[in-house]
């Protein structure tokens, strides 16, 4: 198992086990491998549940499945607790990012989420993202996060997902009903049959079950993102990943994704704007692979919005060079253009990102390094 960008998705049944709020007792495990990872280089995103567990015992309720406001009640008291629990077993910061399904799909949105976290991580600083659930009602539920973990590891481009929950991975049959099942390591196709085997959990405390976790799976692999499904309530299962083994079922990510992805930058997305390049920021683009920044701009033309696509033309030899995806619209480009990325907060009073284009959003036209 070899990763450099993990999301980990800790279920409620880790965070707030025994119905009786939040407890260090499988937090503390996962906290410590969390750490291991960071002292070697890894970089890593929580999307946690439990904050309905965990608030469970301050709103009166009575029935073993509240409704939906009863539930948004215990998740606003629980978030509280949950994030105090986690940040009592690290010593760096953590952060808390509560978003929905809905703000994954809004362009501007899904550029506001990316640049938080990278900025989060470049200052070592741990991410925790958790359904907003007092304004998501989706399919009748507070939340499923194993796709929003998904979706986080997307924005990310993260490399991997960790689904961590109380059972080990997917079985060949329900494990709770014939308890010689075998564990499935490897995954190479999702499938009807491979949600078949996964059936559905019991457990009144997970939201999800088995069937979210393929979900998220399916979603991630076709990404390029390789997921695991892991017992996060064994000590020796982040032993064993920190060995470079697999303790649970591995989905394998689909190869080429990356390529895909570029591959869709360069001939689907249309562009609605065109930039206009010096030679230095052309060569950074095209010899050293980096990002845009807003001192190479010498003109814009083009009407777009944060997150369209744009064209990157050489200047002094009329190239097509590049594609990419914009940090901003065409009026605050025009105003940062041939500026320092320091300079953008005097100028337009904020900063939204440093960078044009970041290097992950931009496909090159005419040469062949992409
Ligand atoms: N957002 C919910 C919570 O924190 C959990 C949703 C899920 O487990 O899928 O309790």
């Amino acid at each position: 198992m070899n990763f450099n960008r993990a999301v980990i998705k800790v279920g409620s049944a880790l965070v707030a086990p025994d119905a009786n709020g939040c407890s260090g007792k499988y937090i503390r495990a996962i906290s410590q491998f969390i750490a291991q990872c960071q002292q070697a280089g890894k970089e890593i995103i929580i999307v946690s549940s439990g904050s309905v567990a965990a608030g469970r015992t301050y709103i009166s309720h009575g029935s073993p499945n509240p409704s939906i406001p009863t539930k948004q009640a215990m998740a606003a008291v629980g978030q509280m607790q949950m994030m105090a629990n986690w940040q009592r077993f690290f010593d760096v910061p953590c952060s808390q990012l509560l978003i929905t399904h809905g703000d994954l799909k809004d362009r501007q949105r899904y550029i506001n989420i990316k640049n938080t976290l990278r900025i989060l991580l470049e200052n070592n600083v741990i991410p925790i993202v958790n359904e907003n659930d007092t304004v998501a009602t989706e399919e009748l539920k507070v939340g499923d996060n194993d796709n929003l973990a998904a979706l986080v590891a997307l924005v990310s481009e993260a490399d991997s997902l960790f689904i961590l929950s109380d059972v080990d991975g997917v079985f060949e049959q329900d494990p709770r009903i014939n308890p010689q099942a075998k564990l499935i390591p490897t995954i190479a196709t999702i499938d009807e049959s491979v949600y078949a085997m996964a059936g559905a959990t019991n457990n009144h405390i997970a939201t999800g079950g088995m069937k979210t976790k393929i979900q998220a799976a399916e979603k991630a692999v076709e990404n390029g993102i390789n997921t695991y499904i892991l017992n996060g309530s064994r000590g020796d299962v982040f032993e064993q990943i920190l060995q470079g083994k697999n303790p649970g079922t591995h989905f394998i990510a689909q190869q080429g994704a990356t390529r895909a992805r570029k591959h869709w930058l360069k001939h689907t997305l249309k562009s609605s704007g065109k930039l206009l390049l010096d030679a230095g920021a052309i060569n950074a683009l095209v010899k050293q692979g980096a990002s845009l920044l807003p001192s190479g701009v010498l003109e814009v033309s083009g009407t777009f919005k944060v997150g369209d696509c744009i064209d990157i033309y050489d200047l002094e030899n009329d190239i097509h060079i590049a594609k990419g995806i914009s940090q901003y619209n065409a009026r605050d480009l025009k105003r940062i253009k041939g500026h320092k990325s320091d300079e953008i907060s005097t100028i337009l009073g904020c900063c939204p990102s440093k960078v044009v284009m970041h290097r992950d959003d931009l496909v090159m036209i005419e040469t062949t390094k992409n």
